[in-house]
């Protein structure tokens, strides 16, 4: 990863020691699946492949799980970035029903994952908030909880007479267990270690540095000079595609974290729910398992190569003061961590998920958007049962080229 993807001190790599550290690879190896990128989305990939008993190969050119996964906020929830009406010029509406439906199955998914094998990762079941203080969004957002509600969503519809939050609401969205949070950096040694158990071969330290297709199958030239050899390659290097594709996915913006000193009290945020406003440069909030606020949002455009950091403590300070606007009641908000990093959004709000038009031995999973730890479980169920010759036609929504001419 380059650094440029990801600046500061990140909360969750930050609080951790490391749970366990993969070797490097040392020898040639064989497999049927190389997953490249040793992030939450490789990992979730890896944990589904795994338990569909598919040989497979993690290679992460870094350390797991410190690119984007580290500074992610990790917001789980059904929702996409945007209202699904404003999503109809880039997709019909049922398009983002569907999506959001997906995500429902994708929350079920890491729940069962945790009952499974246990919550080492901070997991917690959440209800969400989409909101908003400006008058001229109302109807907005009525049209968002009118069309949610409509189709079997379970949400509540708030205005400012019932608005229980401290904060100035004239609408919001209230989505009951429509979210959930986690410690992506736990998670995804989690996801390493449950797979690895069931053979998985996980290396770090460990680039793809080039691709040979052949006849029959693909090898990954690694650095050091060994190789792994199989029958496909998946990429899960995040905003780094360049090795594999010319395919520009996504608009970068760099987005803005902090991370607040542990709260005594939440007052004015009942339930510490999920939330998000409606505004154009968009805020997003929660609370962590150790009781700190973690806000983000203030997005520029991302500039390759250049980081102005005083610009940063100028977004971070803006963060600082949100929280305290918005929640006058809780004491002793000070930012301890603060960070920020690349985060790549699609017209439609999706990722992308499948094989390269082109390739057949080239899939991607590449969880683009807000919604990316929930497209990499999709990715997870769907890409692993397509390797084992069965097409979800839910994939669709997620093709490679969708927006090609
Ligand atoms: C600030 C921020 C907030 C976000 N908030 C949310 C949220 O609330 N909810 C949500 O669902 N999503 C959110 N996202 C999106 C989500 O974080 C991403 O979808 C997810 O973290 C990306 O994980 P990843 O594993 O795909 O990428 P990464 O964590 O970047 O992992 C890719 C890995 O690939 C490795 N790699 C790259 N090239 C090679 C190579 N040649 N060989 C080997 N390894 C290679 C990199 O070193 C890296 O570790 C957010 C993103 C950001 C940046």
């Amino acid at each position: 990863m380059n650094l440029q993807y990801v600046q500061g001190e990140a909360l969750f790599t930050h609080t951790h020691k490391v749970p366990k550290q993969y070797p490097y690879l040392t020898e040639n190896i064989n497999t049927d699946v190389i997953i490249i990128g040793g992030g939450v989305t490789g990992s979730i990939v890896a944990y589904y492949f795994t338990r569909q008993n598919i040989d497979c190969v993690i290679l992460e050119k870094n350390r797991i799980a410190f690119g984007s996964t580290s500074i992610t906020t990790t917001l789980l929830q059904y929702e996409l970035d945007s209202n699904a009406r404003k999503l109809e010029p880039y997709t019909p509406l049922e398009n983002s029903l569907k999506a959001y439906k997906l995500g429902l199955q994708a929350l079920l998914e890491i729940d069962t994952f945790i009952k499974e094998h246990g919550n080492l990762c901070d997991y917690e079941k959440k209800d969400t908030l989409l909101y908003t203080s400006k008058k001229e969004e109302i109807a907005e957002l009525e049209d968002e909880y009118n069309f949610r509600k409509a189709n079997g969503l379970d949400v509540e519809f708030l205005t400012a007479s019932s608005n229980p939050f401290s904060f100035d609401l004239k609408a919001g969205v209230y989505g009951i267990d429509g979210g959930a949070q986690l410690d992506p950096y736990k998670y995804t040694h989690q996801l390493l270690e449950v797979s690895s158990k069931a053979g998985l071969q996980a290396f770090e330290n460990t680039e793809a540095v080039k691709i040979n297709y052949l006849d029959d199958g693909v090898e990954v030239e690694t650095t050091y000079g060994y190789q792994v050899k199989g029958k496909i390659i998946i990429v899960a290097t995040g905003y780094n595609t360049q090795l594999f594709t010319k395919r520009n996915f996504g608009v970068k913006t760099t987005t803005f974290n902090i991370a607040t000193k542990p709260i005594a009290s939440f007052e004015g945020w009942p339930g510490r729910v999920l939330i998000r406003d409606n505004s154009s440069t968009y805020h997003y909030l929660r609370t962590t398992a150790d009781h700190r606020i973690l806000a983000g949002g203030e997005d520029i455009s991302f500039v390759p190569d250049i980081f102005d950091e005083d610009a940063a403590l100028e977004k971070y300070k803006l963060l600082e003061a949100r929280i305290k606007t918005m929640f006058p009641l809780i004491k002793g908000v000070t930012a301890e961590y603060q960070y920020c990093g690349a985060f790549a959004s699609t017209q439609d709000n999706l990722g992308f998920l499948g094989k390269d038009p082109k390739n057949d031995k080239l899939w991607y999973c590449l969880g683009y958007g807000a919604n990316g730890i929930l497209f990499a479980i999709l990715g997870g169920m769907m890409l692993s049962k397509l390797y084992l010759g069965s097409f979800d036609e839910n994939l669709k929504l997620f093709k490679v080229d969708r927006f090609d001419g």
